[in-house]
């Protein structure tokens, strides 16, 4: 289903312009506006999903089909020197639009991005606490 009021439905539809360098029947991929990095690319089912608890699991496993292959084609054409995939769900994870998509962004040894965590070892027990709340173990 399209929302109208959406503007990856609108992009999708072709109804406002993007730089669109993969179209299938079901995806888009679109360097996005605002790009981290060279070649930052979103990819967007055509379908409507605000985030992935609201993706079906054949459409979820659909779209990483496709970032895999937008990934290949980016790697060749650009030659990053790596690549983050990520994709936000929820405002307070950074997702400013509410259709589902995931973000391909090539890294090269000389950008000035820092998109990884800082890793900070948890204490046991507090692992253990996580652990037991998500299993009930
Ligand atoms: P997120 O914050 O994960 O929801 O990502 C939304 C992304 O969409 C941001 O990186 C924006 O720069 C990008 N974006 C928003 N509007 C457009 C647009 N019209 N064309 C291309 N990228 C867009
Ligand atoms: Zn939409």
């Amino acid at each position: 289903m399209k929302d109208p009021a959406c503007i990856f439905c609108k992009i999708a539809n072709g109804d406002i312009p993007s730089k669109k360098i993969y179209e299938d029947e079901e995806f888009v991929a679109i360097l996005d506006l605002a790009p981290a990095t060279k070649g930052h690319t979103l990819v967007i089912p055509k379908e409507h999903y605000p985030d992935l608890f609201a993706m079906d699991e054949q459409t979820a496993s659909a779209a990483m089909l496709r970032a895999r292959r937008v990934a290949g084609l980016l790697k060749e054409k650009l030659s990053p020197d790596g690549m983050n995939m990520t994709q936000n769900n929820g405002e307070v994870a950074g997702q400013t639009v509410l259709h589902y998509h995931i973000h391909l962004i090539p890294r090269y040894l000389s950008d000035p991005e820092h998109i990884n965590w800082k890793p900070a070892p948890a204490e046991p027990e507090v692992l253990q606490s996580v652990f037991s709340e998500i299993t009930g173990g």
